[in-house]
Order: C-alpha cells, then sequence, then structure tokens
C-alpha cells in the first residue's frame, strides 16, 4: 500500500512553509475533526469536566532511599493529575510528574495552567487521537514561552498526556502497552510530532519502521506475557548505603534473578573504588554493573573517572555530564569505550535524543515517561530510537515511573524493536504500594499489566495521606516534629 502523507491527520497544526495541509487546518473547531484510524469508540457526547491536582510527596529522605551525587535527599514526589468526566462508563484519566520534592507545588500549579485546554474537550475526540491535545498544549502561543518544549511546563504537559493516554486505554479496556501494539501504524504515525526530527526520521521512515514491527507482533506478545520484559535494579547502589547494605542488596538482587544491578558513583573516587569492588565481589563476574554519575562531572573529569573504574568493568556510564552537552556526551563516548555511555532522564524533548543520536553520543536511550511530553513524544524517541538502532533502557524508579514506563518498552518489544536484547526496564523497589495496579516482578522480569490503562493510578488513601502540606502524615509529622501529639 502506497503511504500517503495527508493520512497522517493533524502532523502539523500550525503553518510552516512548505507545510502539508492539515486536515484539520480550516477549522479550531476539535467537533468537526474526522475520527482517526485505530479508533473504534462509540461516539457519546461526553466531555471532560475537571481537571484535579494534588502535591503528593513521600518522606524518603529520611532512609536516604534514592541518594545520589547530586540529589542527596530527595523526597519522593507527584504532582498529580485526574481527567474527570460527564460519561457514564466512570473512567477518569489519571498522571502525574515525578519530583523530588520542593519545587512539586510549582509542577502542580502547571498542570493547572493547562486546565483551559481540557474542560469542555469532546472526551471520544480526545482518547481517538490524544496527538492533538498534546499538540494544542504544546502549541500554547502564551505557555510556549515558558520551554519552549522542556522544563516545568512541559512535564506538566507530558502529565495531562498521559492522563489522557490512561483515559483512552481504560475506555478501550486495554493496557496501554496494548492499546499502542495493537493500533495501526498509520495511526501510531499520527500520533507524532514531526516537528523538529523530521531530518533524522520522516514520517515516511516511522511508517516503514512500525510496519516492520508488526511481523512477529502476536507471537512477541505471547512470549511478553508467559515471560515479562528483563529489569535490572538500581536498589543496591545509593550512594547513601552502607557498604554492608549494598553488598546484602546486591546479593539479594542476583537471588531474585537480576542479571544487571546499578551503583551511583561520583561524590568521592575513594567510596566508589571501595563500592565498586564490594558489589562486584558480591555479584561475581557475569552480572553487568552500571554506574550513574547524575551529572556530576565535566567532560574531562568523565573520562578520567570513568577509566579509573574501568578495572571492575563497569556496563555503562550513565549521566556523566549535563544532559544538555551533546557533544560533551559524544567526546566522553569515544574516550571511555567499551564502557557504554547513556542519558535521557533529564533530556528534555526528541530534539535533544535527536541530537544525541546523530552526534553518535550515546550507547543506551534512557526514556522517561514523565519528563517529555508524555506518551506521543515518547513515541517520537522510540521511533528515533528504532531509526538509530539505539537500544532503550529506560529510567524508572522515583515514584510510579516503574508503573508507566513499562507500557513503553513492552510496546517497543512488540510493534517496533522487536527485541530485548541489551535492554531492560530500570527497577526500584519503592512506594509502589501507592498504586492500585503496582509492577509485579518475577526472576528479574516486569510482569506484562493486564488492568486496562496505564498503571498511573494511586490508592486514594495513599494521597490523603501524603497530600502535601494537609495530608494525614504530613499533618501529624509536623505535630510531632514540634513536640505534640497527632
Ligand atoms: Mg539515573
Amino acid at each position: 500500500m502506497e503511504f500517503d502523507r495527508r493520512d497522517i491527520r493533524g502532523m502539523d497544526c500550525q503553518s510552516r512553509p512548505g507545510a502539508l495541509e492539515s486536515p484539520w487546518r480550516e477549522t479550531s473547531d476539535v467537533l468537526a475533526r474526522p475520527s482517526v484510524k485505530g479508533s473504534h469508540l462509540s461516539a457519546t457526547s461526553a466531555r471532560i469536566t475537571a481537571i484535579d491536582t494534588s502535591d503528593i510527596r513521600f518522606p524518603t529522605s529520611r532512609e536516604l532511599d534514592g541518594s545520589d551525587a547530586m540529589n542527596p535527599d530527595p523526597d519522593y514526589s507527584a504532582a498529580y493529575v485526574v481527567l474527570r468526566t460527564d460519561a457514564d462508563d466512570g473512567h477518569e484519566g489519571h498522571g502525574f510528574v515525578f519530583t523530588i520534592g520542593r519545587g512539586n507545588d510549582v509542577q502542580v500549579a502547571a498542570i493547572e495552567a493547562l486546565r483551559p485546554h481540557l474542560v469542555g474537550r469532546p472526551v471520544d475526540e480526545l482518547c481517538a487521537d490524544p496527538g492533538s491535545v498534546a499538540r494544542d498544549l504544546t502549541g500554547d502561543s502564551q505557555l510556549r514561552w515558558l520551554g519552549p518544549e522542556k522544563g516545568v511546563m512541559h512535564m506538566a504537559i507530558g502529565a495531562v498526556v498521559n492522563a489522557v493516554w490512561d483515559l483512552a486505554a481504560k475506555r478501550r479496556g486495554l493496557p496501554l502497552w496494548r492499546l499502542l501494539a495493537e493500533g495501526d501504524p498509520e495511526w501510531l504515525v499520527s500520533q507524532v510530532d514531526f516537528r523538529y526530527i523530521e531530518d533524522a526520521l520522516t514520517p515516511e521512515r516511522a511508517l516503514e519502521l512500525l510496519r516492520a514491527g508488526r511481523e512477529g507482533a502476536a507471537a512477541r506478545t505471547a512470549a511478553l506475557l508467559e515471560h515479562g520484559y528483563p529489569g535490572y535494579t538500581t536498589s543496591p547502589g545509593w550512594l547513601g548505603y552502607s557498604d554492608e547494605k549494598l553488598t546484602r542488596l546486591a546479593e539479594q538482587a542476583v537471588a531474585d534473578g537480576f542479571t544487571q544491578i546499578k551503583l551511583k558513583v561520583g561524590a568521592d573516587f575513594g567510596d566508589d573504588v571501595r563500592r565498586m569492588r564490594a558489589a562486584r565481589a558480591a555479584v561475581g563476574p557475569d552480572v553487568r554493573i552500571a554506574i550513574d554519575a547524575n551529572q556530576r562531572w565535566g567532560v574531562a573529569e568523565a573520562v578520567s573517572w570513568v577509566t579509573a573504574l574501568a578495572e571492575f568493568d563497569p556496563y555503562w556510564i550513565e549521566e556523566p555530564t549535563s544532559p544538555d552537552d551533546v557533544l560533551g556526551h559524544a567526546a566522553i563516548r569515544k574516550a571511555v569505550a567499551p564502557v557504554r555511555v547513556a542519558t535521557g532522564e533529564h533530556v528534555q524533548n526528541r530534539i535533544v535524543f535527536k541530537q544525541l543520536l546523530q552526534a553518535g553520543a550515546i550507547d543506551v536511550l534512557q526514556i522517561d515517561a514523565a519528563r517529555v511530553g508524555g506518551v506521543n513524544e515518547n513515541l517520537a524517541i522510540l521511533l528515533l530510537a528504532a531509526a538509530f538502532d539505539v537500544p532503550v533502557c529506560p529510567h524508572a524508579g522515583g515514584v510510579g515511573l516503574c508503573e508507566l514506563v513499562q507500557h513503553l518498552s513492552m510496546f517497543d518489544f512488540v510493534a517496533l524493536a522487536g527485541t530485548t536484547e541489551d535492554r531492560a526496564i530500570e527497577y526500584v523497589d519503592h512506594l509502589h504500594e501507592h498504586f492500585t495496579t503496582p509492577v509485579v516482578m518475577r526472576r528479574g522480569h516486569y510482569t506484562a499489566p493486564v488492568a486496562p490503562g496505564f498503571s498511573a493510578q494511586m490508592r486514594p488513601e495513599s494521597i490523603d495521606a501524603y497530600r502535601y502540606p494537609d495530608g494525614t502524615f504530613w499533618v501529624a509529622d509536623r505535630a510531632r516534629q514540634e513536640g505534640g501529639t497527632a
């Protein structure tokens, strides 16, 4: 079948020289938009009625969980959003941004700034074409000044877009990975904004990749449901943990079936040597040990530090320097090979990922489900990674990031990359109990979710307890600190 670019609906909603005509160009009325391929929803008049937000914070800094060279005292937090509708099916769309404490209120305010774009929007149209809202939000002519497509505002857009996908998957009765994997390639391409990346990836090439990804997809779905998707664990490696705790958790990781662990490095070289030696002794020569500097170094320091740790056979060095320094990553990669270079959890958008790939700066691409503009932009990034044949090993952990990003890797395996070789999703054993459908690990693998949605929904009692500053935990905590009784 010939691919007609005009089939990619809404690929470019805004005028630009040489842009193809969009079928939606003639009108700004979302009701007039045609439904896209891949939609099987029956038409209703339901609309989005509310966007509710919560500032949710967990006191993780007290146990040094999550501590690294740049973030010594994170309180894992979520700026949480719920889309409500007047449909009689009872479904809500849940999404969130992960932050590490202070500033979570700023993130909530950014989400609230997007409210006018959503309230009143027809639910059928929204769920059939989440790309339309993604483009409207990133294209807001005034809010765009705060980015463009980066930082707090862009992360807020990601939360809202992810909530739309959660709602869409629930309404279809499918886990998100399956909604994507079973989507028509043409529809998936229509969900990607190719602006600024078309020099590296055209819609035609994306369609080729997705069509090729359909071959053998049914067998991969069956394999995924049976075996799950590989994970690796960072739980042993937080910088604030003692050597004894590191050793115990590293041994436990191997016993649990993990074939890769990760250690935080970069604060003190002597400590790193001692901790790497302990970790290598605990896991043996065959388990991969990745190391993660969380942006601690400049380029020259990264090269010398990683070179000095090479005797312990680190598998990759993650975030050796600023996530914005594309050419710095390229220089480090050249100097520290065969140690691989990985980054992505702080990469702001698809354009920087494009440059990292074009510059040959990374061996491992680390998407994050709640950093860029949501599922649609992560589709673009997965397609870029496939086009450049670079494996994707997502960043996860925090609060809820494992729950979200597993869906993107599983889609990637079933319908795009077609393999899990040299791929694994980060896993951290924190805070899963606060979600209604938490990840389930089995022998070091993520079990494929079967519940409809994006696994983004927190338990109401967790929200009531950890909402900041008025949740029951925080009220009692303040009372304790003030010497009163809770
Ligand atoms: Mg990291």
